[in-house]
């Protein structure tokens, strides 16, 4: 550890976003710590990655956070964990609540007890719901559709009456579709179970898998398929640690869009990932994914003007490739 750079404690550290994060907080000479409760994240990849000091706990442990907070000189908090799955925050909210809503406030409670007061916060375009204009700036009005976005939509309510009452300073970041792997091929996006377009286009490529399904192909865009935009992930790691910077310099609360501003189809991306891989693979066509927008692209001009934020690998195929590597690394041999 350096004396002489700031700690950064990093929630959700062990995580797909996160460990990306991690990583370039590390190449930014920033001391981490992670704190992760594992219930998702990968023990692995801190251990034998980014050989990272790791403290195995939740954010709803209040005791456990006044210990960490009261014990170590930390200067920020970069709040990464999550549960993220739609579908599953439709059947079973309360999880949703109890982790993303009441973990946070305990999170942020703890944080006002040891007078911590700079916060980077994962978020989601989820919030806005259906677009009602593309691209998506962040006065498009809210409307979250599922718990899921719901429990971020709360918690940035949260940030925003922390702000005015305690003088808590938080970046907001709504992502939209985080994809790609680190370069090295050593950190990449390992969900269990999957739902996510590009990891089981390529879990399909290396046989794991005998199928990948469209979902919907009567949406009304040019192919039918939906439209998203895909952003590499360390385009998102990199954006945390200007927000972080923007933080350490005095900086108001902000929120920012995190997206490349160019939308591809279901079908393109599968093109793409059959074309990365050289390997065709079956496509069954099915139903629409309930709750799916048919296009959601974003607006990230904000985060370029105010943090001077530059996606690095905007190009779908970089992403497609980056995560390829990833993959066949991952579950190339099991
Ligand atoms: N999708 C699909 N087949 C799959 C998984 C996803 O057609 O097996 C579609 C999904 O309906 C959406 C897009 O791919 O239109 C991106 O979905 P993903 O779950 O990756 O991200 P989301 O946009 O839901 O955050």
């Amino acid at each position: 550890m350096s004396d002489n750079q700031p700690t950064i404690l990093v929630t959700g550290g062990a995580g797909y976003i996160g460990s990306h994060a991690v990583l370039s907080l590390q190449k930014a000479g920033y001391n981490v710590i992670v704190f992760d409760n594992l219930s998702y994240g990968h023990p692995e990849i801190i251990k034998d990655v980014l050989k990272v000091e790791l403290i195995v706990g939740d954010t709803n442990d209040r005791p456990l956070l006044d210990q960490l907070f009261s014990s170590r000189n930390i200067t920020a908090v970069m709040h990464f964990a999550a549960f993220i799955a739609v579908g599953e925050s439709v059947k079973d909210p309360a999880i949703y609540y109890q982790n993303n809503v009441v973990g946070t406030l305990t999170l942020l409670e703890a944080m006002r007890a040891a007078n911590i007061n700079k916060f980077v916060f994962s978020s989601t375009c989820a919030i806005y719901g259906t677009p009602q204009e593309i691209p998506m700036t962040e006065t498009h009005p809210n409307n979250p559709l599922s718990p899921y976005a719901y429990s971020k939509y709360m918690v940035e309510n949260i940030l925003k009456h922390f702000d005015q009452a305690y003088g808590l300073k938080s970046v907001v970041f709504r992502y939209f579709n985080a994809s790609g792997a680190d370069p090295s091929g050593n950190l990449g996006e390992d969900h269990t179970p999957e739902t996510h377009l590009i990891p089981l286009a390529l879990l399909t490529a290396l046989r794991k898998r005998d199928h990948l399904f469209i979902f919907g192909t009567d949406y009304d865009t040019p192919d039918g398929t939906a439209i998203r935009d895909y952003i590499h992930v360390n385009d998102l790691a990199s954006a945390h640690i200007l927000g972080l910077k923007y933080l350490l310099n005095g900086g108001k609360s902000e929120m920012f869009n995190l997206g490349n501003g160019n939308g591809f189809s279901v079908r393109e991306v599968i093109n793409m990932a059959k074309k990365v891989t050289g390997i065709d693979f079956l496509v069954k066509e099915s139903d629409r994914r309930p709750g799916d927008a048919p296009m959601l692209v974003g607006s990230s001009e904000k985060a370029q003007s105010i943090l001077g934020w530059q996606p690095q690998y905007s190009d779908l195929e970089t992403i497609v490739n980056h995560a390829w590597q990833w993959h066949q690394k991952r579950h190339g041999n099991s």
